[in-house]
């Protein structure tokens, strides 16, 4: 199967990924973890991505096609892959079918998650990550047992400049703005499929399961 999942940042793409990716074994390919690596790297394609980034500004697209395009010729995608962040304009999405038919593959589920802003916010501004091991907490949600500190490495936990309340908004109105256009391109397509992000992330994954259910015995 070849998944996109769409929707704004907070709306629970990256825990459905790894759901789907658990129980298909296929990889979860996020753009912001290549990203970061990227960055991690000091290769000149993160660096340049960098500063888009802490602005809560997107990436250019040339910069994103070549990061995901390589990895999507990566032999573990051969049976599929569940892309989460990209593509996120039109362009990107051109590319991305343009890159996959010279493969001879297509994408097959294309779901966008319809989440409110006030559950996006709370999720966003609450999560904390660990800067040595990368693990991901909530303050509220999923806090860990001492505050500021990892559960399982004992690193330091840290909030993303990109999860501040202020870059939020941000986010959220350019990716609005965005991907209007890239929904559009799916829904006519038939490939698009509207999911609820304000779901608890358990009650969204079986109504996934159900939708992969019903279009496998087609
Ligand atoms: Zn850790």
């Amino acid at each position: 199967m070849r998944i996109i999942l769409l929707g704004p940042p907070g709306a629970g793409k990256g825990t459905q990924a790894q759901l789907i990716s658990k129980r298909f074994g296929m990889p979860h390919i996020s753009t912001g973890d290549i990203l970061r690596e990227a960055i991690k790297n000091k290769k000149p394609v993160g660096l340049k991505a960098k500063t888009y980034m802490e602005k809560g500004e997107l990436v250019p697209d040339e910069v994103m096609n070549k990061i995901v395009t390589l990895r999507l010729k990566e032999s573990d995608c051969d049976m599929g892959f569940i892309l989460d962040g990209y593509p996120r304009t039109k362009t990107q999405a051109l590319k991305l079918d343009e890159a996959l038919s010279q493969i001879r593959q297509k994408i097959e589920f294309v779901f966008y998650f319809e989440t409110s802003s006030e559950i996006i916010i709370e999720r966003l501004s609450g999560r904390r990550i660990c800067k040595n091991c990368h693990a991901v907490y909530h303050i509220k949600n999923m806090p860990s047992r001492h505050a500021n500190v990892c559960d399982k490495c004992a690193g330091t936990l840290y909030q993303r400049p990109d999860d501040k309340k202020e870059t939020i908004k941000n986010r959220l109105e350019i990716y609005t703005q965005q991907t209007k256009p890239l929904i559009d391109y799916y829904q006519k397509q038939s490939k698009l499929t509207k999911v609820n992000g304000d779901l608890a992330a358990e009650k969204l994954f079986e109504v996934l399961l159900e939708i992969f259910a019903g279009r496998k015995s087609e």
